[in-house]
């Protein structure tokens, strides 16, 4: 059991140099450090899991490694294991600086507290903003460079975007701005004129597969394939999931992926009478709640203050129930694409995908969630019950 957790380790530590399927994107701003040309203001937007954070990462640390190396394409790489290196990765770096939602706004930045990734209501408040805008006046404390990240910068609200229009039009010399975004298009148009963007795009499983073999070298076949299915093109998530999978084995527990799950749940559906909706809704929140045990554990260690903790649990379970929600539609999706010729079939997993989709919408402004899910089970169950 000890080797599990040292290759867990081990391999959570690598991760971070690993840019799985963006190669040609990470070449070209390694050229353009290469000719002195680093865009100043740079937006890296992608889906959720899809790389930005590792990305964003290794080029913090290419901008501000001493000592950076020539990789096998004849380009600039930072070394990856000098003092520098070592602490841009736990973020500890004076001239490397990350901004991140909030839960909710403090007057005093003492009692800031970081949102999860999951938080949707999150925001980077003003004072945050007026913070950045402050701190990217300075100079390098360092050497010549510095470079400031805002994670989910979609969250700055209308008065943050405001306030630091001019600091992403010309930061200072040597400060680079890297701006991270799922939904780049919630940013104002004056915003996103002033950035270079580049997306970062889903990673094909074969290329995903192939590096969690390598990273993973202890899992199995069936494993990997069902993590790769479970990320839809998104490295980070596939790592998630092979992850938990190396949790499960530690515990003694059978490994059964999400997909597997998923699947059976829809198969439940399709075998349920109509008052089995009340049942569906009650295994969805226990799937729901398994899978984000380990979010709201980590969401609710970094929080000190107990209000803080309940508040981002109420929201974290409807996170997590969006999360399976978007599981499901996976697997509908699947069955929808394998329905070809059966326009009857076809249409009834249209249908389905379809209340999915709202139902997730309501969940996450906050409907009642065992109301809505008794709802959205009741329609998926009905279609099949008159037949
Ligand atoms: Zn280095």
């Amino acid at each position: 059991m000890a080797a599990i957790t040292t290759t867990a380790n081990a391999s959570a530590a690598a991760k971070n140099f690993d840019l799985v399927g963006h190669g040609a994107r990470w070449h070209s701003l390694a050229r353009a450090v290469a000719k002195d040309a680093v865009p100043q203001t740079l937006l890296l937007s992608g889906p959720a899991h899809v790389g930005k954070w590792t990305f964003a990462l290794r080029f913090a640390q290419l901008l501000l490694c001493p000592q950076p190396v020539t990789d096998v394409n004849g380009l600039p790489a930072p070394c990856a294991t000098c003092r520098t290196c070592h602490q841009v990765e736990i973020e500890v770096f004076p001239d490397f600086r990350v901004y991140r939602p909030l839960v909710s706004a403090a007057e005093d930045e003492r009692d800031w507290v970081v949102a999860p990734e999951e938080l949707e209501s999150s925001a980077i408040h003003i004072a945050q903003a007026r913070k950045f805008r402050n701190e990217s006046l300075y100079r390098p404390t360092n050497g010549k460079r510095k470079v400031m990240i805002m994670v989910q910068a979609e969250r700055m609200n209308e008065a943050s975007q405001n306030a630091l229009l001019k600091t992403f039009e010309e930061p200072i010399p040597g400060l680079t701005i890297l701006l991270l975004a799922e939904q780049p298009q919630l940013l104002k148009a004056t915003i996103l004129s002033r950035c270079w963007e580049m997306k970062l795009t889903l990673v094909s499983d074969s290329t995903i597969e192939e590096w969690l073999a390598r990273r993973f070298a202890g899992s199995t076949p069936r494993e990997r394939v069902e993590a790769v299915r479970v990320a839809g093109g998104r490295p980070g998530a596939a790592w998630n999931e092979m992850q938990r999978f190396e949790r499960l084995k530690a515990n003694n527990e059978e490994v059964v992926s999400r997909y597997a799950q998923t699947r059976e749940f829809v198969q439940r559906i399709a075998r349920s009478q109509p008052v089995g909706a009340l049942a569906l809704t009650e295994e969805a929140l226990r799937l729901a709640a398994l899978w984000g045990k380990d979010d709201l554990a980590s969401a609710q260690g970094e929080n000190r203050k107990a209000a803080d903790a309940k508040k981002i649990e109420r929201i974290l379970v409807r996170s997590q129930i969006a999360t399976f929600l978007d599981e499901l539609s996976g697997v509908y999706r699947e069955l929808w694409k394998a329905a070809v010729g059966q326009p009857e079939q076809a249409a009834r997993l249209a249908f389905g995908l379809d209340q999915i989709r709202k139902t997730r919408h309501y969940i996450l402004r906050n409907a009642s969630t065992n109301l809505a899910l008794d709802v959205l089970f009741g329609s998926l169950i009905a279609p099949q019950s008159t037949r």
